[in-house]
């Protein structure tokens, strides 16, 4: 692509004025293209170049932003498209099956039908995203329907499960989540108000003492992050709310923003007036319009009533929050990724250190927590430290030493009978998982194994159903992650399994580095072939040498996690390895 200084014909005046409607600003750069391409059914060169011109950046730059994110084309786009989920948990559910019965439906009513990593709608499986509009379960019988405007039904987590204990879902089915008065009604902004009748050093205190961890699975001191930014000693400095979850199984940041918005605002603006920020992002995967819309709502009420903005209820502390939508790249959840997609780049991941505490967005201090991190901090505020410790381990009494204190999100998924997401404390076991919450095993299946964590997480045989399972706990054998389990039972391979889950990294890795772009591309093929029954031998060992040097060599968390999921396969499940190796 030619640089933009050689041309002499003005920009396209629909693009130029989609440039002012941004001011301007070269971090607009994508949603500048996602807006020339709802006007132009996908990007041409010649559009990618005025987008350049008109926001004075390099016309490489804009290509290469314009080819990163599957959400955009370089193609033209013939027709409405419907996105149909492949992730993992659609897969169990033939999603494939669904594919191929939309293609011949919709194909008829001009529609083009088009693959997508996991949508986020795993609760709703096997899920489909008809232009904007989630929609599922969406059953290779449901195809017509489909077209015609059905979206299927949504689970109802208004009501707890038995044993369930909940603190950021309390005022879920209570709290009307497009109305403020309605969330000031059950006490949503308390919170906020009592962070501003104290210091912003107490309440960064106050949060440490809560021993809340981060929830979207690393389990970093949500506290101790704070007092980095506070103590980072430069200005500006930011807020950014990562709601890119992308990871296949997790669904949890769209409950929670169905339920009670407001109540993450709330979150997010204690954390700015702890941390001496005065500005903040929203940045939330592409897929979720109808999520990011309600976010737009609950800030335009909160801004009317003085509860964000300028001097928020005459405090003299000012906060603003911006709602950014991504275009579908997984590695946006990545926090540098995310930055760098912020600043209106490619998401590719940045070396750390320096970490974004004090090197983030614009090269500022900036703080980067989960939606569900944020969701718990006004019951925190409200209710103080020493009680949300006081929460006890699942299986008995107050949280114990050694153990992460507070309730976590748990989503649940498979062939279970009650799938879905519930809230408890920590220390939960894989069996709990399954009958207590989970509603048991589906009639005639027998556990085989499952997925716990997230796409990176563990792959669990029924030897380890009786783990307790806590971020604060060594033994990674069962890992945590973001909090899903994928039951899996014995109609199942797990060699099937595993490389539908190397397909998703192959297809999301970003390409920056080789072990992780070539590795997760080689082990894909191997899987292929041993799903085939065309194993050779030397293929297990080709398998584990690959999660090795990924896991070692990898640039970010994407390259060096895929090895999580391979060596707890092979690990596990040796004896099917080996015999696929030989069935050549
Ligand atoms: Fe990109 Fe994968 Fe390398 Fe991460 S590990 S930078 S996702 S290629």
């Amino acid at each position: 692509m030619t640089n933009h200084h050689i041309r002499f014909k003005p920009p396209d005046p629909q693009i130029a004025a989609l440039v002012m409607a941004h001011a301007g600003k070269p971090e607009a750069v994508l949603e500048v293209l996602k807006g020339v391409q709802d006007l132009y059914g996908g990007l041409s060169q010649e559009n990618i170049q005025d987008v350049a011109l008109s926001l004075n950046i390099p016309a490489e730059r804009a290509y290469g932003v314009a080819s990163f994110y599957s959400m955009l084309s370089l193609e033209p786009v013939e027709g409405k498209i419907i996105r149909v989920c492949d992730g993992p948990v659609c897969w169990l559910k033939r999603a494939s099956e669904v594919q191929i019965a939309l293609e011949s439906e919709a194909g008829r009513a001009g529609y083009t039908i088009e693959r997508s990593s996991c949508l986020g709608l795993c609760d709703r499986a096997p899920a489909a995203l008809v232009v904007q509009e989630q929609a599922g379960p969406v059953n290779p019988g449901d195809a017509r329907k489909l077209v015609q405007g059905e979206r299927g039904v949504s689970i109802d987590y208004s009501h707890p499960r038995r044993g369930e204990v909940r603190v950021m879902m309390a005022q879920a089915g209570m709290v009307d989540p497009d109305s403020l008065q309605s969330a000031l009604s059950h006490g949503v902004y308390e919170g906020l108000k009592k962070a501003l009748s104290l210091t912003p050093e107490q309440v960064v205190a106050v949060v440490e003492n809560s021993g809340l961890t981060g929830r979207g699975g690393a389990g970093f001191p949500v506290g101790r992050k704070w007092r980095f930014v506070a103590q980072s000693g430069r200005m500006p400095r930011y807020v950014i709310c990562n709601a890119d979850e992308s990871e296949p199984l997790i669904f949890k940041d769209r409950v929670l923003i169905d339920t009670n918005p407001h109540q993450i605002l709330e979150g997010m603006a204690i954390s700015g007036y702890a941390t001496g920020s005065h500005e903040a992002f929203i940045y939330i995967r592409g897929e979720y319009a109808a999520q990011a819309a309600r976010l737009e709502r609950a800030i335009s009420q909160a801004e009317e009533a003085n509860l964000l903005g300028e001097s928020i209820l005459d405090s003299g502390f000012s906060f603003h929050i911006h709602v950014h939508m991504g275009a579908g790249a997984y590695i946006c959840g990545e926090e540098t990724a995310l930055i760098e997609s912020l600043e209106g780049k490619r998401g590719e991941p940045r070396a750390r250190p320096p970490y974004p505490p004090s090197y983030g967005y614009m090269g500022q201090p900036t703080l980067v927590n989960n939606v569900e991190s944020y969701a718990a901090v006004p019951a925190i505020l409200q209710n103080g430290a020493q009680w949300y410790r006081s929460i006890g381990n699942h299986n008995g009494g107050t949280s114990q030493p050694g153990r992460t204190p507070g309730t976590k999100l748990y989503m649940t998924l498979g062939h279970i009978n009650q799938p879905g997401l519930f809230e408890a404390p920590f220390g939960l076991t894989l069996r709990q998982v399954i009958d207590e919450f989970g509603g048991g095993l589906l009639p005639g299946s027998q556990f085989n194994f499952a997925l716990t964590g997230g796409a990176a997480g563990t792959i669990v045989p029924p030897s380890l159903l009786d783990v307790s399972i806590d971020y604060a706990l060594a033994a990674m054998d069962v890992s945590l992650g973001a909090g899903a389990f994928l039951i899996c039972d014995h109609t199942v391979s797990p060699i099937a399994f595993l490389r539908e889950l190397l397909h998703f990294f192959t297809v999301e890795s970003c390409g920056k580095c080789t072990p992780c772009r070539i590795g997760t591309q080689q082990s894909l093929l191997i899987l292929n072939r041993m799903t085939l029954g065309e194993g050779k031998t030397g293929d297990v060992q080709q398998l584990r040498q690959l999660a090795d040097l990924m896991q070692q060599a990898s640039f970010c968390g994407l390259g060096q996690s895929v090895a999580i999921p391979v060596k707890s396969a092979l690990t596990h499940f040796a004896k099917q390895f080996q015999s696929s190796e030989q069935a050549q």
